[in-house]
């Protein structure tokens, strides 16, 4: 059963409803189990639209109140990406805290599915950062409320190639609108982060042309993808204030933040990680402002959502590669109506998303 563990960040006031990324989550649980090492904590943002269905991360935070602030926020953007998909589906996600390369263990998993499981279908995992199909497929001898699972046992695989596709789709736009060309042949474009998802949308980009640079803090990675592709490795300490035409962030979220928004050279910022804007308000009006133009991160990763709903709703390949295609007008016209409405693009996909959330709750 889910029970609290004595979080660090419970000492302070206001640990959970009064931290910044607290937005009337339905329901926050914690989980521990003493014999796996477990701690994992489930954000189950939204359920008007559906399940709340979200990917579980496993990282080594700092302090739990930092993966706290982390499940707060992705299963908030989880609810808003779904909503503007057109998917039927709520916000969650789920972080276990641990580092992926040594602590992950099949008891743990296991346990964690249990978890999962006990919440009856409210919530539906799938995979993220430091999760594998194989994780995935482990879960799901305990829990029918898992996707991303392996095709061979049924799943539509691991979704990463195809949030490449929908990323490298939405990117295409913001180079339009931005270029008035959405040719990326011969354009300098900056990777950050070329694991699962970095790498397909890197072989995406050299495959048209462009001129990628990677960085990663995996040295074998960069390695192999340089080699595998021929995008060249970043070696400086400040990607933000090279020449480029687009930075991919393809790693973490918060990367625009205070420190980095002045630096930014790119013209676009396309990528596929979560949450990429430190404060959706303030640093995306400062991209505004200096006419970068922002792909919102929760319109175009969406590929991978689309790809693990198609086991909930039974959809094929075909069906998947449409839909991820199709984030490419969807891109277009949110950066037009941002354009003509004089806002940032972020909002102009949230007020969408939220109306569709609005609309289904008056219809409850
Ligand atoms: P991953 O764990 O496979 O890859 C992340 C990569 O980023 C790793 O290679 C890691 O070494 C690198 N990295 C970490 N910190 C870094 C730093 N400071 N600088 C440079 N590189 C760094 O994860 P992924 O599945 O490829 O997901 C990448 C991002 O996209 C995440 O933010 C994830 O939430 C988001 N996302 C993924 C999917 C999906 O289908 N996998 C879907 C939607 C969104």
């Amino acid at each position: 059963m889910a029970q609290a563990f004595p979080l660090e960040a419970i000492k302070n006031a206001d640990p959970v409803f009064g931290q910044l990324s607290f937005d009337n989550h339905e329901q926050i649980v914690f989980c521990n189990d003493k014999d796996t090492g477990l701690k994992a904590i489930i954000g189950i943002h939204n359920t008007v639209l559906g399940p709340a269905l979200g990917g579980t991360r496993m990282w080594q935070y700092k302090s739990e109140a930092d993966a706290v602030n982390d499940v707060l926020r992705l299963s908030r953007g989880m609810t808003y990406k779904s909503a503007i998909t057109g998917l039927n589906l709520g916000g969650g996600k789920a972080v276990i805290i641990g580092d992926a390369k040594t602590q992950k263990t099949p008891e743990l998993m296991l346990r964690f599915g249990e978890f999962v499981h006990s919440l009856g279908g409210r919530y539906i995992t799938a995979e993220d950062v430091g999760m594998k199909t194989e994780d995935m497929d482990l879960v799901r001898t305990v829990t029918p409320y898992v996707t991303g699972i392996s095709e061979d046992k049924g799943g539509a695989g691991n979704p990463s190639p195809i949030t490449a596709y929908g990323v490298f789709m939405g990117m295409k736009a913001a180079a339009y609108h931005q270029f008035g060309s959405n040719d990326l042949d011969g354009r300098v474009v900056y990777v950050q982060g070329i694991g699962n998802v970095g790498e397909a949308l890197v072989e995406h980009l050299c495959d048209e042309g462009a001129n990628v640079y990677i960085s990663d803090i995996c040295e074998e990675r960069l390695q192999m993808v340089s080699q595998r592709y021929g995008a060249k490795i970043y070696r400086g300490d400040n990607i933000y204030g090279e020449a480029m035409d687009i930075y991919a962030p393809c790693a973490l979220g918060a990367t625009i933040n205070d420190q980095t928004i002045n630096q930014l050279q790119a013209k676009v910022v396309a990528g596929a990680a979560n949450n990429q804007l430190a404060s959706e308000a303030k640093h995306g009006e400062l991209l505004r402002e200096r006419g970068i133009v922002y792909a919102p991160d929760f319109l175009i990763n969406a590929g991978g959502i689309i790809n693990v709903y198609a086991e909930l709703e039974n959809y094929g390949k075909t069906e998947i590669m449409r839909k991820t295609e199709n984030i490419y007008n969807t891109t277009l016209e949110i950066l037009t109506k941002a354009e003509v409405q004089q806002i940032t693009s972020h909002q102009a996909a949230f007020d969408i998303a939220k109306a569709r959330i609005e609309l289904r709750k008056r219809e409850q």
